[in-house]
């Protein structure tokens, strides 16, 4: 997903900015659903995931979720489910009729008696979901904060479940303990137990009201967002997945800042929707629409996949539709659909598409779908904007998107970020719910890693001032860099999704400035290599914080360094924030008082020492008529004190001296000191110190204060001082755009 804007995201800042509230639709009436209650256990006895689920720490068995895809087997994926579903839209309404047959298989060694749904639109039902519950405790909304407003709740009703010829009794739970008016999770008492090994089919008939936008889903106008839609089975985990010890339901419900799971299969969809609407989806159109009674059923099909989005619009312009080939990826259709108040988006996006397909393609592994659809909201809808679903994303709408504004940040930036779900998410399909580390934060970091790679700097300054010469900008990580908790960070980027002090935000700016550091550690081509190796492991699979520290440290070859960081930083959190407390640097002058020399006490009286060392600088300077200041007769003795206010990290002290030498000193992490003072006795005096040259500690509190002066020459600290002006204003003409 695109990051919260209340939450320190950019991006989404700047999303927000184009945002507005608006419409109204009838309201339509539930159909009957069955009494809510607490949560009996299951008719099979399998356990439900904990509530506190997060960052698993014991590595995956070597054969979970069928083992490792190799590529020789028949399908990309070990494919678990199968949706058919015949869905038609009322525009009108905005109401969709569902008929769905789900194939289900289980692939426990135990019989299955229960099996839990997920009813994700009923998060918009009313303010008794857990969705609105935990913005309410919170005292604020989800992203950019959009109120639904009177008749524009969004709920699913489910109007016939069959087993065969069985109806299925059903109620609604609350796996994580949210109110009993939480409705967005289902049980299903099956009248037929699924043996190990066998399949069971469940027919479901559903009715889904969108809700005007909200939480990347809905509609406004004739724009459809359909998203999250459909009664999608949990996932079933088997001992030594995810760290399972036995089988259980990973279940949880629609949290204000989760997002989802689900199990790889196959879908086959078909869409009726009236033929004067545009439609994209996830997966590949079969045929050309078939045309009845006024209205077209575009289906489409799309195996190894987790999900299922798509989008209906009559206001669409034409689409932009290209291809892209690369080593290893078929053919690949990319279609960008958008309305015409934002057809100066179309082309950016596109490209940008395209270059993250060669990007993500060359650093992790070739893009495995046929097609890849990017839907730009209409005005008015950019709260469905910035979200991924297999195969298909939504990324921003800018009226205009010149060179170097930001727009053309916010927008490029978007499409890179959501098409690398693809990859974080689709292709690598860990859990949203508890983890989310492993798709918004590594997301985050490899789509930073392409802005850095392809020279894309932020440019804060309006066009105007640009003209004229006023135009600093920005790498990608300092942007990150800006975003991120550093002072007194509360959670640590492996926990899961809600329970969390400061949000979600700093799953993606923690976890990105965590690897930049851990690169900067261990360099670049082992970070690469560690993530090609978790790709190769892990691809169509579900893998854990434990299974991806594992690939990093066996892929990169840098175990102790990679073990280290998950410790301190992944798994738990801690402050980082180093900084030269003291320089100082003295002439080392002769002493007065009393020696003896020949037998004899003699006294150099201060007046006498102080002529004497006149004398010998009188003499110095004839000797060395352009030395420059900070030399001379004497030499310097120089004292640096740094000083530790968090974890101790591996830090390099840089002094540097009037003469142009340099001393570097290692304060080597893993010590208890909190300080310490460095000295040297040199013929120069010291100018500065500064730790941290090379730049390891992008999670330092302050990088200000990494460095001190004492000449005139500021050289040391000009670079992050400046920066950290530049920012001030970026924040002022952030606020200005807001
Ligand atoms: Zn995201």
């Amino acid at each position: 997903m695109h990051i919260p804007a209340r939450r320190a995201g950019l991006r989404a800042a700047l999303a927000a900015a184009l945002l507005a509230v608006g419409a109204a639709t009838a309201w339509l009436a539930q159909a009957d659903a069955p009494a809510a209650g607490a949560n009996p256990p299951s008719l099979d006895g399998i356990a439900l995931a904990a509530p506190n689920a997060a960052a698993v720490t014991v590595p995956s068995a070597p054969d979970a979720w069928g083992g490792i895809r190799t590529g020789d087997h028949a399908t990309l994926s070990n494919r678990v489910v199968s949706y058919n579903i015949a869905a038609a839209l009322d525009p009108v309404k905005h109401l969709i009729d569902g008929r769905q047959r789900l194939t289900w298989r289980n692939r426990s060694a135990v019989p299955v008696r229960s099996v839990y749904v997920h009813l994700y639109m009923n998060a918009f039902e009313g303010q008794g979901s857990t969705f609105f519950t935990e913005q309410r405790q919170r005292g604020e909304g989800f992203r950019s904060g959009v109120d639904i407003g009177d008749g524009e709740w969004g709920h699913i009703a489910l109007r016939g479940v069959r087993q065969g010829a069985s109806t299925v009794p059903w109620r609604f739970v609350q796996p994580d303990g949210g109110p009993a008016t939480d409705h967005t999770v289902a049980r299903f008492d099956l009248p037929e137990v699924v043996a190990p090994g066998a399949s069971t089919t469940l027919d479901i008939d559903f009715r889904t009201q969108l809700p005007r936008v909200i939480a990347r889903t809905g509609y406004f106008g004739s724009f459809h967002l359909v998203a999250q839609w459909f009664p999608k089975i949990a996932v079933l985990e088997l001992p030594g997945e995810r760290g399972a010890t036995a089988p259980r339901w990973n279940a949880h419900e629609f949290h204000m800042e989760s997002e989802f799971y689900a199990d790889f299969g196959s879908y086959d969809v078909s869409l009726t929707v009236p033929k004067d609407y545009t439609v994209g989806a996830t997966g590949e159109l079969q045929g050309q629409p078939v045309e009845k009674n006024g209205m077209l059923t575009h289906r489409y099909v799309q195996h190894d996949v987790h999900d299922f989005a798509w989008t209906a619009d009559k206001r669409s312009a034409r689409p932009l539709v290209e291809t892209w080939t690369g080593p290893g990826s078929p053919t690949v259709t990319v279609k960008v659909l958008y309305p015409p108040e934002y057809a100066a988006s179309a082309r950016p996006a596109m490209k940008a598409a395209k270059d993250s397909l060669a990007w993500f393609s060359r650093t992790l592994g070739p893009y495995p779908y046929r097609t890849l659809t990017v839907v730009i909201p209409p005005y008015n809808a950019q709260e469905a904007g910035g979200m991924e679903y297999p195969t298909f994303f939504t990324a921003s709408g800018h009226a205009e998107v010149a060179p170097n504004s930001l727009d053309e940040y916010a927008l490029e930036g978007v499409t890179i970020h959501e098409f690398g779900h693809g990859y974080f998410y689709g292709i690598l399909a860990s859990n949203e719910f508890e983890e989310p580390m492993l798709d918004e934060g590594l997301n985050e970091y490899w789509d930073t890693r392409m802005l850095r790679e392809r020279g894309q700097r932020l440019h804060p300054m309006p066009g105007w001032l640009q003209r004229i010469g006023i135009d600093p900008s920005f790498e990608a990580f300092d942007v990150v860099r800006i975003g991120t908790p550093r002072k007194e960070p509360a959670d640590a980027p492996g926990q899961n999704a809600w329970n969390r002090l400061d949000g979600i935000g700093p799953v993606y700016m923690r976890t990105a400035l965590v690897l930049r550091d851990l690169e900067a550690r261990i360099g670049s081509e082992a970070i690469e290599r560690g993530f090609k190796e978790y790709y190769r492991r892990w691809k169509f699979r579900h893998p854990s914080v434990a299974d991806f520290r594992e690939a990093l440290a066996d892929g990169s070859g840098a175990r102790a360094a990679v073990e280290e960081t998950f410790a301190r930083q992944l798994y738990a959190v801690a402050r980082v924030d180093d900084r030269v407390a003291e320089i100082n640097s003295e002439e080392v002058l002769p002493l007065a008082g009393t020696r003896l020399e020949n037998g004899r006490r003699v006294e150099e009286t201060q007046a006498d020492l102080d002529k004497r060392i006149a004398k010998l600088r009188a003499d110095w300077k004839k000797a060395n008529p352009k030395a420059k200041p900070g030399s001379g007769p004497f030499p310097y003795r120089t004292q640096v004190t740094v000083r530790r206010g968090g974890a101790s990290v591996s830090q390099t002290l840089l002094v540097r001296f009037a003469d142009g030498s340099r001393e570097v000193a290692a304060w080597p992490a893993g010590t208890d000191e909190n300080w310490r003072t460095f000295s040297w006795v040199k013929p120069a005096k010291a100018e500065s110190a500064e730790l941290d040259t090379r730049r390891h500690h992008y999670l330092d509190v302050n990088k200000l204060d990494d460095s001190r002066t004492l000449a005139n020459d500021g050289s040391a600290a000009r670079r992050w001082g400046s920066d950290a002006m530049v920012f001030i204003q970026l924040l002022l003409s952030l606020i200005a755009t807001v």
